[in-house]
Formats: structure tokens, C-alpha cells, sequence
């Protein structure tokens, strides 16, 4: 059974294990990460108090307890949540995680950013989140399904094509998402394929969302570079994590002439002046699981990554990772927020403070949720569009709202992340205005 919650109160920072700490209080909570570029948008907007009210608040939060049968026939509680922020342009949109430091305050933030995401982008949807604290590494294949299933099962009030739909994220995959549509469909007595996205092209998944983030890193970080009048052939990058996002990006940036100097993941960071071979890199981690190793490569410190003499910085790992603790010393002119939050609020006005461009999470990042838009709209035509049409339109898409994005910001003299914030602020706002309050 789920139950609905009050809001709770915020997670300390303790509970955010495994993160770059921020010495300033709160930051590395993304939930109050989140808030406060919110709160500095709907100040410069002059956000009517009581939309403000109504927005900052999730719609709904749904804790669940998932008990499973481990192999060694042990029983074991794991905690689930699923949060929906806002749904009044759309179904709720959201992956989901699983990962040990799920907390509620995370699955919150992101939450919110969905519903921010994606109405930067302008497509028909609302925020949602979901994740279940759980070490996936522990987990035999068939304790991960039965985990999916029984949460998926927990939940299923909220799931629904027109109402909640969701999609991988941190350590869930397409065959995560292939056990989520069979449990759901299992109790709708019928197939409903447009339940989640992100699923196996065999079963109503779209050509091309597997590549979706990486290629939108792409496309937006031409756009900044043109933008400032910088050369794109050439231009040197660095990557922070090499999973689906970090690894396609560089993929991608390689293949438009941009030369890919050094990558990391959880096992270290490898350079080369020259030029890595992403391909290569890719086909290494294939084997040995992790880039560390890499023949032809230079081991470097994590952190000196970000910090290397480059054009393009490219954080695709977790959330904290740019902080007031290392931003003074990145070099990079263009920064392309891969992952979701990878940059505090202070590290924001320290890197503002000497020039860099960042392009943030809710824009650089949502080619993902665009294809998964995609994704959505062939399951419910039951037709499908090849790859051409699906690169092509996430293409005009995300050019579009780049450049939506960097009118704002002309307009209002504001940097990109706030435009961004500013322009989904008064999209879902003005929904809301035309819908009022229902009582
Ligand atoms: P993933 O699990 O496939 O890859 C994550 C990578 O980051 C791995 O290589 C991991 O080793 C590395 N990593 C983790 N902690 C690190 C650290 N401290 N330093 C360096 N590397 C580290 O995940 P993903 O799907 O690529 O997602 C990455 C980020 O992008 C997340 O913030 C996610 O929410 C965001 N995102 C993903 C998608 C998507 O479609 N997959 C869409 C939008 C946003």
C-alpha cells in the first residue's frame, strides 16, 4: 500500500554520502540547491506570492516499503519513493533511481527539475522522480527484478500513460524498464507500452534515446561555442563520468572535430594533451569495466579534471561535484551540465564571477526526456519514426530552446541558468493562470 505523505522536513547534509561536501551550509542538499535558483527567478519574474507558494511545493510524495524475498530466502524491506511535482502542462516525467543515496530531498529536487526541464524545452509534460534505497552492485539479477516489480506494484495509483511515466536513470536501465511495463500491464489486463520510456526498441522504445542526453551535450555545446565566437574544430574538452550521458557526449564532440582530452569515472581520471580515442575508450571500459588503465593515457587526480586548461567542461557524473572549493580554479569557457545539479550555488556566481558560459542541467541535458517525448508519442500512434526523423527533431528542439534560453537571458541581463529557470517559471505559471484553482 502507498501512502501519501506531508512534506517532510529537509534531509541534513550528512545524508548525502558519497558527495564533494561544500563547506557552505546547504548547498550540496539539491533540494535547496534547487530552491534557491527558483526563489532568485521568481523574484526577478515577481512571481504572484501565491503561484510562488503552489510551485514550490511537490504535488505529491509517495513513500513505499518494498518487501522482497532475497536468494538466500531472507526478507528484506528496501524504502521507495516516487514524487510528482507538477503536472499542469502534462503526465508527470521522471526516471528512476536506484541508488544508496536516494533520499526523499533528492527525489524531490529532481522532481522539480523535471518540471522545469521540461518546459524549457516546451514539451507536454509535468516533473516526477522516483528511486529505491537500495546498492544495486549487492543485488543478484532476480532480487533487482523482484525490487522493480514490488515497487513498481506500490506505486502503480500514481503510474499511467496519461498521469505518470517513468524512465531510467542513475543504475536503472532499458531492462529495468521492461519489467516496470510488464508488472503495469500485468494489472491493466492489457499491453500499455507508453507506461515508461527508456524501454528495449523490441517493445515500443524509439531509435535514438539511448544516445538522446549525449547527443543534446552535443548539439547545445556547439550552439554556446558559436554563440561566443569560439572555434568548435579543435576546441578541447573534459568529461566527468563516462556512463550513457559522459560517454556519448564525448563520443559525439569527438565526431564534430572537438578533441576529447581527458574523461573519469569512479575509478579516476586519464588524460592525454593529444586527444583520447573515444571509441577506443568506449571499447576499453567494455572489457575492464572502468576507464582507469587506458593505455596511450595519463592518470590525473579527479578534481585536477575540471580544473585542466580547457575549452569545454563536461560534468555528466553526479550531483556537487563543481563547488566553491574548486571553481575558482576552472578554466574552461563553456561549461555543459551533463548531469542534473553538478554545479552549487556559489560555485554558479564564482564561475559567472570570471566569465565562464554555463549551459544549465534543465536545458544542456534534456535531449534525454525530448526523446523520451518521442518515445511516448510513437507508443501511443503505434508507429515509428526512424532514426533520421527521431536526431533530426530532438535537433530542432534543442536548438530552439537554446536559443529561447539565451534570449531571456539577453533580455533580462541574466545569466543562462536563471533564463532557463525564468523561462520554465512562467510557462508552467501561465498554464496554471489559465487552468485557476480548483476547489
Ligand atoms: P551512469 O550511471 O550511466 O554514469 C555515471 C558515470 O559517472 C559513471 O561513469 C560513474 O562511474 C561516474 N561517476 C560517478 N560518480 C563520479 C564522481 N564522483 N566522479 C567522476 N565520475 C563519477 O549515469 P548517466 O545516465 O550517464 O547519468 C549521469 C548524470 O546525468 C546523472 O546526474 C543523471 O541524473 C543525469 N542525466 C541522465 C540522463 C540519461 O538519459 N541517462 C538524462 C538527463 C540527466
Amino acid at each position: 500500500m502507498s501512502n501519501i505523505t506531508e512534506a517532510p522536513h529537509p534531509a541534513t547534509a550528512s545524508q548525502v554520502v558519497g558527495r564533494d561536501k561544500d563547506p557552505f551550509i546547504g548547498e550540496e542538499n539539491p533540494f535547496e540547491a534547487m530552491m534557491a535558483r527558483f526563489d532568485h527567478a521568481a523574484e526577478i519574474l515577481a512571481l504572484d506570492p501565491g503561484l510562488y507558494r503552489v510551485l514550490r511545493q511537490p504535488e505529491k510524495q509517495v513513500i513505499v516499503a518494498v518487501p522482497i524475498q532475497r536468494d538466500n530466502a531472507e526478507i528484506e524491506v528496501f524504502t521507495g519513493y516516487r514524487v510528482l511535482h507538477n503536472t499542469s502542462r502534462g503526465p508527470a516525467k521522471g526516471g528512476i533511481r536506484f541508488d544508496l543515496n536516494v533520499t526523499l530531498d533528492e527525489v524531490k529536487a529532481l522532481a522539480a527539475w523535471m518540471t522545469w526541464k521540461c518546459a524549457v524545452v516546451n514539451i507536454p509534460f509535468g516533473g516526477a522522480k522516483g528511486g529505491v534505497v537500495c546498492d544495486p552492485t549487492n543485488l543478484t539479477i532476480s532480487e533487482l527484478e523482484r525490487i522493480t516489480r514490488r515497487y513498481t506494484a506500490a506505486i502503480i495509483e500514481t503510474l499511467g500513460p496519461e498521469s505518470d511515466i517513468p524512465a531510467p536513470d542513475v543504475n536503472t536501465n532499458e531492462r529495468v524498464m521492461a519489467w516496470i511495463m510488464d508488472t503495469y500491464s500485468m494489472h491493466k489486463r492489457h499491453s500499455v507500452t507508453a507506461v515508461v520510456t527508456g524501454k528495449p526498441i523490441e517493445m515500443g522504445g524509439s531509435l535514438g534515446r539511448r544516445e538522446a542526453t549525449g547527443r543534446g551535450c552535443m548539439i547545445v555545446t556547439k550552439e554556446a561555442l558559436k554563440h561566443l565566437g569560439l572555434p568548435i574544430r579543435g576546441a578541447k574538452v573534459a568529461v566527468q563520468g563516462f556512463g550513457n550521458v559522459g560517454s556519448v557526449a564525448a563520443r559525439l564532440l569527438q565526431e564534430e572535430g572537438l578533441v576529447v582530452v581527458a574523461v573519469s569515472d569512479v575509478s579516476g581520471a586519464i588524460y592525454s594533451p593529444t586527444g583520447l580515442d573515444i571509441d577506443d575508450v568506449v571499447e576499453w571500459t567494455r572489457e575492464h569495466r572502468y576507464v582507469s588503465g587506458f593505455p596511450d593515457s595519463e592518470a590525473i587526480a579527479p578534481d585536477e579534471l575540471l580544473t585542466l586548461d580547457v575549452d569545454v567542461l563536461l560534468p555528466a557524473a553526479v550531483e556537487s561535484t563543481i563547488t566553491r572549493r574548486n571553481a575558482g580554479k576552472i578554466k574552461a569557457k563553456v561549461i555543459c551540465e551533463g548531469a542534473n545539479g553538478p554545479t552549487t550555488p556559489s560555485a554558479d556566481k564564482m564561475l559567472e564571477n570570471h566569465g565562464a558560459f554555463v549551459i544549465p542541467d534543465i536545458l544542456a541535458n534534456a535531449g534525454g526526456v525530448t526523446v523520451s517525448y518521442f518515445e511516448w508519442v510513437q507508443d501511443r500512434a503505434a508507429y515509428f519514426w526512424d532514426e533520421h526523423t527521431v536526431n533530426e527533431r530532438l535537433q530542432n528542439i534543442i536548438q530552439r530552446s537554446f536559443h529561447d534560453v539565451l534570449s531571456v537571458a539577453r533580455r533580462h541581463s541574466v545569466n543562462m541558468r536563471i533564463a532557463a529557470y525564468m523561462l520554465a517559471i512562467e510557462r508552467v505559471a501561465a498554464v496554471h493562470r489559465l487552468r485557476g484553482l480548483y476547489a
